[in-house]
Order: C-alpha cells, then sequence, then structure tokens
C-alpha cells in the first residue's frame, strides 16, 4: 500500500537534508534580492547566513546579474586547457592583489570541495617535485570540515561524513579541534585557551616522522561545525611548527574568505600566512559556482618554471575560469571594493557581538562566540537529543521570518556583509524569541 505523498517532492534527492523531514515541513525559496529571500508562499525572510556563507554581497546585486547576463552572450563558455579567455587572467589578477603577499598563483575550481581536492593534490605533487616524495601523508584536524570529496572527508574530521564510506584516504592523520567550553565559553574574538594545542603537530611529527608529511590543512575559524575560532596564538604556532619540519601550510578559507572576518582573507585578519590557501563562495558573491586555490609563486614556479618533465600540472577542471564565474567574479569584486566590504565586518563586528552576547543567560545558552560578521550560538543538547533543540529555533526563526543555520547544537550567523544594524537587531531579537520559547 502506497502513503500519501506530493510527487512534486519526490524525485529531488537533497543533499545533507532528510528528504522525508523536509516534506512534511517544506520551505521552499523562490526569490531573493539584497538581504531577503521570497518564499514560495509570499513572506519575506532576512538572510542571517549569506545564503549558506557565501552571498557576502547580498542577493541579486543588479552589476553582478548583468555582467553574467552580458558574458552568456557574449561567450557561454571557453574550454581551459590550452586555451584561455581574456577574463580568466584578469580575474587571477586581481584576485592575487587581494591575497596575503606571495599568494600570488590562482588555480580556479568550481567548489570549496574541488578547491580542497586540488590543494591537497598541489601540495603532495609539490613535495615529490622538490625530491621529498617521501613525504605523502596529510593532517587534518577534529571537527574540519573540507567539502565531501574523498580527499575532503578524509582530512577531515565530522564522524557523520566520514562514517559511512568506507576507509577513506590512507596515510592521513589528525589534530586536536580548539573547542574548549570549560576554558573559552562565552570569548568575544580570539579565545585566550589553546594556543598549545598547535604542538599536537609536533607530536604528529614525532610519531610518523617529518619526513612522511607533506601537508597540513586547517580552516582557520571552522565554520560549518560550529564557528570554533582560534585561540590566541594558535594559527602562529602551527605556521612555526610547519616550518621547522618542512610542510605546507593549507588555510581552508571557504567560508572565512572575502570579508568574513573583518580583512579579505582570515590569513590577514590573524597575521599569518599558508602556503596555500582555499576559497570558493563568495568568490562570485554565491551566483555562479567557483572555487579557487591561492598557491605561493615559488610552489607554482616549481611545477611551471620546472624541468622539461614538470612544466605542467596534471590537474584541472572542464569548468575551471568558466567564463560566467569569471564574470561573476569580476563583478563581485568590483562591488565588494565600492562598497569597502572586505573590511565591513570589522567595523560592525562589535555592535554584532554586542547582540550576540546579550543572549548570554538565557535558557540552555551555554555558549557564544563571534568574529568579524560570524557568530555561534551553542546550545545544551536537549533530551530529544543532539541537535533537535538547535533545529527547533532554527524553523521558529524560520516562521518568524529570519534565516539563521543549525549544526549540531550551534546556532550560527553569518550575515551578508551589507547588513545593516537594524537587521542586526532583528537577527538578535529573533534569535531571542526563538530561544526563551524553546525553554
Ligand atoms: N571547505 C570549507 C571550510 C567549507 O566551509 C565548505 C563548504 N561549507 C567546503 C570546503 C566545501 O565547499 P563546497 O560545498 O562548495 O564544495
Amino acid at each position: 500500500m502506497s502513503t500519501p505523498h506530493d510527487p512534486s517532492l519526490d524525485a529531488y534527492w537533497m543533499p545533507f537534508t532528510a528528504n522525508r523531514q523536509f516534506k512534511q515541513r517544506p520551505r521552499l525559496l523562490t526569490q531573493a534580492s539584497g538581504m531577503h529571500y521570497r518564499t514560495d508562499d509570499g513572506r519575506e525572510i532576512l538572510d542571517g547566513v549569506a545564503g549558506l556563507w557565501c552571498v557576502n554581497a547580498g542577493h541579486a546585486r543588479p552589476r553582478i546579474v548583468q555582467a553574467i547576463a552580458r558574458q552568456a552572450g557574449e561567450m557561454d563558455y571557453a574550454p581551459p586547457f590550452q586555451m584561455g579567455h581574456p577574463k580568466a587572467f584578469e580575474f587571477a589578477d586581481r584576485l592575487s592583489q587581494l591575497t596575503p603577499a606571495g599568494l600570488n598563483r590562482v588555480f580556479f575550481t568550481n567548489s570549496g570541495s574541488e578547491s580542497v581536492e586540488t590543494a591537497l593534490k598541489i601540495a603532495l605533487a609539490w613535495q615529490r617535485a622538490r625530491g621529498q616524495g617521501t613525504r605523502t601523508r596529510l593532517i587534518g584536524r577534529e571537527r574540519g570540515y573540507h567539502g565531501v570529496n574523498f580527499g575532503g572527508i578524509s582530512v577531515g574530521g565530522i564522524v557523520g561524513n566520514r562514517k559511512m564510506f568506507g576507509t577513506l584516504l590512507g596515510g592521513v592523520d589528525h589534530i586536536r579541534h580548539t573547542h574548549d567550553l570549560e576554558r573559552n565559553a562565552f570569548s568575544r574574538g580570539q579565545p585566550a585557551h589553546g594556543a598549545e594545542l598547535a604542538d599536537d603537530l609536533e607530536r604528529l611529527v614525532a610519531l610518523h616522522d617529518a619526513s612522511t608529511i607533506a601537508a597540513v590543512i586547517v580552516e582557520p575559524v571552522a565554520g560549518s561545525t560550529g564557528v570554533l575560532i582560534p585561540p590566541q596564538g594558535y594559527l602562529q604556532r602551527l605556521r612555526d611548527i610547519c616550518d621547522r619540519h618542512g610542510i605546507l601550510l593549507i588555510f581552508d578559507e571557504v567560508i572565512t574568505g572575502f570579508g568574513r572576518t573583518g580583512q579579505p582573507f582570515a590569513a590577514q585578519t590573524f597575521g599569518v600566512t599558508p602556503d596555500l590557501m582555499t576559497v570558493a563562495k563568495g568568490i562570485t558573491n554565491g551566483c555562479v559556482p567557483m572555487g579557487a586555490v591561492f598557491v605561493k609563486q615559488e610552489i607554482h614556479d616549481t611545477f611551471m618554471n620546472g624541468p622539461e618533465h614538470l612544466i605542467e600540472l596534471f590537474h584541472g577542471y572542464t569548468y575551471s575560469a568558466h567564463p560566467l564565474a569569471c564574470a561573476a567574479g569580476l563583478a563581485t569584486l568590483d562591488t565588494y571594493a565600492e562598497e569597502g566590504l572586505l573590511t565591513r565586518a570589522s567595523e560592525l563586528q562589535d555592535y554584532f557581538a554586542d547582540g550576540l552576547h546579550s543572549l548570554r543567560g538565557l535558557p540552555h545558552v551555554i555558549d557564544v562566540r563571534n568574529i568579524g560578521l560570524v557568530g555561534g550560538v551553542e546550545l545544551a543538547p536537549g533530551p530529544e537529543g543532539p541537535g533537535r533543540r538547535a533545529f527547533n529555533v532554527f524553523l521558529d526563526c524560520f516562521e518568524q521570518g529570519v534565516m539563521v543555520r543549525t549544526t549540531g547544537d550551534i546556532i550560527a550567523m553569518s550575515p551578508p556583509l551589507i547588513i545593516e544594524r537594524a537587521q542586526i537587531d532583528r537577527l538578535i531579537e529573533t534569535l531571542r524569541t526563538a530561544l526563551k520559547r524553546a525553554a
């Protein structure tokens, strides 16, 4: 006997979503503009997440929309291997002016996950190219999220994303995460305690020997696993250990890139420069799928200016440097520059932090943390099990016309960088109401 269902919601296998549960209470978005979405039943929703940490300049910005439309009419597609198009070079050049010094070579991908795979492959290939071919081990971190492809879930540290898929990549190890509610709860900005956790990398060097380790990858601020801000001194300590042992340091800036923490990149906010940096999301303001890896020039030069057997990298995608993505990206950079968006989070962060931290003391709130325009509120798990209480808060906020995000017991916010103070107030007050009701 078949159960009643709405056939129109059946065929689409939704990513990271319980389809069955979704169908009971569908949330369908049909329009977006500036700070707001509109639902299929005509409700306006304030976007507290920048879509999914990506629409940093707000939705449907006319300049970006027009650039995409113009490009689609002018040249829809160009093969990226042994061919090029001017906007790809222009976009890479413009990006290289925003990155920390030295990270001035740009490899284009189509997503954060692809950026991670690309960075890991470049790291392995580079160690081999410089005669250190025994360096095949990759180090990630617990609670790290690096996308969903095999390299990314292997170095990633989310059990749910790993356990369904077998043994994953061999030769991967993990350092501990830095989340420490006992010492750091309710920190504003970087927590005071935990720099010494970077010494986990020394422990792995002692265990495996540096001659077997190619690279370590971390998110400067872990986003998807609940807005975990690096303790003061932690990233510098990781950098020092990498330098001592010839290990490449990769920052995954898929969320933190393009202004989220108050500077164009978190590497600049925290004053620590990695050897490779992965980005996506805000690179095109979320309009067209795209990612990139920023690479130190000397790493690039090892391949591209190397001996005859090394004059290219055997890696790339059909849609690397897609013309629509490059056109969107150039218009996005223009928008960011004209409106000062890449540093706007540093102007608003105190106001945002004041609002967030005013939620301290509400029932079940066990931590509030923030940097730039990203914040997390952690709840004690309820009797229904981990994540349920936070998910109910998310649903309540959505009913009230505000979109936040939940990950486990954490409610995360990362609004478009165009947000106004009154909209920050609305975000916080909506959450306050939902938290009180959840009690
Ligand atoms: N790395 C990080 C740090 C991310 O936050 C994400 C996505 N949230 C990814 C990689 C994967 O990006 P994508 O979903 O575009 O593949």
